[in-house]
């Protein structure tokens, strides 16, 4: 299933999964109207593309950055039309680059900490497989070949599913302090439903944040 974050973020809401509030947008004006309902001053403008690493990829007519903070409705409606119609490459793209449809208008969030999580099928042993890391917001091969030490694999029982005590041992083990492990597990635990409900092969959430106020959020999504 190949789907764009905002409809991640919607999945993402049906499943209780912890997430900053947002909506898409297809033209500068309704990201301006969409960024006046969220009635936030602390916004995110981020590129539609099927594609990762679009915080560090470059637009066709070399606007720098396809993920871009600001702060007002009408610097939201600014960045959008500067990123709408227009073609980003990243490193996923490759040089043709994808053209952008549509932008998401988010909350942003102030990111103390961001991890990396996923659940895949494991063909191997036709079951699935938690992989989340401390290293988030970058790559897991990178992770997987410059420190494998740092990927925590737990595998999940395929008649049982993840249990609330391994979803609590995984936040121990991802470091998160004892008065945020059971917000975390939660988070796991409702990922990992949605995994079983949606039948995927593989969810990836990079980064899964904790913000400088103490929340837990899948901030990234691929399905
Ligand atoms: P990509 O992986 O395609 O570059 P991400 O959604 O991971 O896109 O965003 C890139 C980076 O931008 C994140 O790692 C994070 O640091 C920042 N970012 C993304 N969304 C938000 C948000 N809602 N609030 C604050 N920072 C964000
Ligand atoms: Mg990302």
């Amino acid at each position: 299933m190949n789907i764009h974050e905002y409809q991640a973020k919607q999945l993402f809401e049906k499943f209780h999964i912890a997430t900053p509030k947002g909506a898409p947008a297809s033209t500068a004006e309704e990201a301006q109207s969409v960024a006046s309902r969220l009635g936030i001053d602390h916004l995110v403008v981020k590129a539609q593309i099927h594609a990762g690493g679009r915080g560090k990829g470059t637009f066709a007519d070399g606007f720098q950055g396809g993920v871009h903070l600001c702060d007002s409705p009408e610097k939201a409606a600014n960045l959008a039309g500067k990123m709408l119609g227009n073609t980003l490459r990243t490193h996923q793209t490759g040089t043709v680059g994808r053209v952008v449809r549509k932008v998401l208008i988010a909350e942003s969030v102030e990111i103390a900490k961001e991890y990396y999580f996923a659940i895949v099928l494991d063909r191997a042993i036709g079951a699935p497989m938690i992989i989340a890391s401390t290293e988030g917001g970058v790559e897991i091969e990178d992770v997987a070949e410059k420190t494998p030490e740092k990927i925590i694999k737990e595998p999940v029982h395929p008649l049982l599913g993840l249990q609330a005590y391994q979803a609590r041992n995984l936040a121990h083990r991802l470091g998160f302090e004892s008065s945020k492990i059971a917000e975390a597990a939660t988070l796991f635990l409702n990922i990992f439903k949605l995994f079983l409900e949606l039948d995927c092969s593989l969810v990836e959430v990079n980064p899964l944040v904790l913000t400088c106020d103490g929340k837990v959020f899948a901030l990234d999504a691929k399905f």
